[in-house]
């Protein structure tokens, strides 16, 4: 029999299918059961129409597998095709117009054209050599075979066929180095496909599943069954009402559909009617993934059209700092064909995933006010990613995130809400404190943060690299700025303390260029200072950028490094004070050694390397 010919794009199409190197060709099965799916609903509304009866439980789809012969069928007593059907629906691609081709096809954008499209019937080609579609249109006496081995066309046949419905007939390929084509002729693996992508169709998908059981009434005989088997459980979780399903069954579903072996810390179900409708079922997991810090980790939520899955993660629905959250979103407003780029521009995926956006972030504030304990869990596990959020797009989001971050703060050393911190403000302070360095104890130990706290202020420790660029970020809480007790002026003195300190300063100016001058450039001022309890001397930034940003950005790769501008300061009222004006005075070598030695000893505060250890060392054993 004369072949036919494709259409042109349709040959294109099965081309890319057989040739593809595209990783997720089991995705052929959802579309040839989608397929089935609608031939199903076809003849269900044919019926109903014609007053004709069939009951809804007779309708199926048979999945069945022949290993020896290498063959996967799938069965449906749906509406069926006519010769015409056959040639015009396999014959050319349905929805040409939706696939517009690049001219130049390479294989990348083969994986992107798959990827994005629901690729329908040709998908097929992809695991098989050859395909047959047996055909009886509904009201017709007469079926037929259609058949191609991919490009160079098809027939199509008179055949035999008793009943309405269609039964495709796979001829899967052999395994290649790269491809395990067998799986598609295993039992378990066409169970785990067929629940992963197509548990929620509302037609029972059936398969004969063999397996070895105890035969009854012996204690070690077995014997070898086989028993029809229902692969899809139809009623998707998220479209029951709320209060039929328990927290267990929120679990497991989670744990079984987002591979986590901990339960989630928060399970967020809602239905949404009126100009977009859809149901949400997302989850806050416990921990993060080991891979949720790297680049390797993909955020997203799964989508669904009517139960069909069509996007396993969705990145559009989630914006970079709620992606930790798991899920999925069902809607029967978006159409199955959808395709990544049209996505994108899809007004209907805008509203549903704005909607999601706040959802999240009024059930994380919910469990921030009922359940603290849950609230530090979640924080510890994804809190970085909100401040990362606060920082990033030139603080666009700062209004939504602020207040579910938290840091240790100086009281107990507790976590604390930007909130609860200004809402103990007295009315005294001012502005919000806050001190950098590599740990809350080390935080804790910095002379800065003694004078602070003596002064009955509170100061937020932060500890994470991103902590000071976000709250730059933000410049200010409930009207209230942020101050880093390491940088610039606390401004924590009496008028009559700043008058003193600034006449000391005056009068010191040659000790204190001097001091300057012997440290070579290190410093870009030394200076007398009222803000120490205790301890000799410290450092402190002037600007924006402090010391502790200044190792965060060196550490980053890239030849040009920003330098803080740093001022050595010496506790006035320090007995060293002193001692160093009456050096001074005698003898200028050893002034400039004690400059080193105070200067390294403010680096060792700051948590800031040494320039010249071995020097440090010496002079210290030298004053020994
Ligand atoms: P799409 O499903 O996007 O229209 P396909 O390439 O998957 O594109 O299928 C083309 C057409 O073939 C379908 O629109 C449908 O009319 C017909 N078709 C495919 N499979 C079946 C089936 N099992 N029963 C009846 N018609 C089918």
């Amino acid at each position: 029999m004369a072949k036919k010919q494709f259409k042109a794009e349709s040959k294109k199409l099965m081309d890319m299918m057989i040739n593809s190197i595209y990783t997720h060709k089991e995705i052929f099965l959802r579309e040839l059961i989608s397929n089935a799916s609608d031939a199903l609903d076809k003849r269900y509304y044919h019926c109903l129409q014609n007053g004709e009866s069939m009951n809804r439980e007779d309708y199926r789809i048979q999945l069945s597998i022949d290993k020896e012969n290498r063959t996967l069928t799938i069965s449906d007593n749906g509406c069926g095709m006519s010769e015409k059907d056959l040639e015009t629906n396999l014959g050319t691609i349905a929805k040409s117009g939706s696939l517009d081709f690049k001219s130049d096809m390479d294989k990348e954008s083969d994986v992107e054209i798959i990827g994005q499209f629901g690729v329908g019937f040709y998908s097929a080609f992809m695991v098989s050599d050859n395909v047959t579609v047996l055909s009886k249109a509904l009201g017709s006496d007469e079926s037929y075979l259609w058949e191609s081995s991919g490009v160079d066309g098809y027939t199509i046949k008179k055949a035999d066929k008793a009943e309405a419905g269609t039964v495709i007939t796979l001829k899967i390929k052999e395994n290649t180095e790269e491809e395990n084509y067998d799986r598609y002729l295993e039992q378990y693996s066409i169970q785990d496909i067929v629940s992963k992508y197509s548990d929620y169709i509302r037609y029972p998908i059936m398969l004969d599943m063999t397996s070895t059981k105890l035969k009854e009434g012996t204690e070690d005989e077995y014997e070898t069954v086989v028993e029809p088997t229902q692969l899809n459980s139809m009623v998707p979780l998220w479209r029951k009402n709320k209060s039929e399903i328990t927290e267990d069954e929120y679990n497991q579903f989670y744990t079984s559909k987002f591979y986590d072996f901990e339960n989630p810390l928060r399970t967020i179900h809602s239905k949404t009617e009126g100009q977009v409708s859809y149901d949400a079922l997302i989850y806050i997991p416990s921990h993060a993934p080991y891979d949720y810090y790297s680049k390797d980790f993909e955020k997203g939520l799964q989508l669904y059209s009517n139960g069909v899955m069509i996007m396993d993660k969705c990145g559009d629905l989630l914006p970079d700092y709620f992606s930790f959250a798991k899920g999925l979103v069902d809607s029967p407003d978006l159409s199955l064909n959808i395709s990544r780029e049209t996505l994108q521009h899809d007004h209907i995926l805008k509203v549903i995933a704005k909607n999601v956006e706040k959802k999240i972030k009024s059930e994380l504030l919910k469990l921030l006010q009922s359940d603290r304990e849950k609230y530090e869990t979640f924080w510890k596990a994804f809190g970085l990613q909100l401040k990362y959020g606060i920082y990033s797009n030139y603080g666009m989001n700062k209004e939504a995130l602020q207040d579910l971050i938290m840091f240790t703060s100086s009281n107990e050393k507790k976590l604390v809400t930007l909130k609860e911190y200004t809402d103990r403000m007295s009315e005294e302070q001012k502005t919000i404190y806050f001190a950098s360095g590599e740990t809350v104890d080390k935080i804790d130990m910095l002379p800065q943060t003694d004078a602070v706290k003596a002064k009955g202020f509170e100061v937020l420790y932060c500890t994470d690299d991103v902590d000071e660029f976000a709250l730059q970020m933000m410049r200010e809480y409930g009207g209230k700025t942020f101050t880093n007790i390491c940088a610039g002026n606390l401004d924590l003195d009496t008028d009559e303390e700043k008058e003193a300190l600034k006449k000391e300063n005056e009068e010191s100016k040659e000790l204190l260029d001097f001091l300057k001058e012997s440290l070579g450039g290190a410093v870009n001022e030394v200076r007398f200072t009222n803000k120490l309890k205790n301890h000799p001397v410290c450092l402190t930034s002037e600007g924006m950028l402090s010391l502790e940003m200044e190792k965060v950005l060196s550490a980053m790769p890239g030849e040009n490094k920003a330098k803080a501008t740093v001022v050595l300061e010496i506790n006035r009222e320090h007995e060293l004070a002193e001692k160093l004006k009456a050096i001074f005075s005698e003898d200028k070598e050893k002034a400039a050694k004690y400059a080193k030695i105070l200067y390294s000893q403010g680096c060792l505060i700051a948590g800031k390397s040494i320039d010249n250890p071995t020097e440090f060392t010496q002079l210290i054993t030298e004053l020994m």
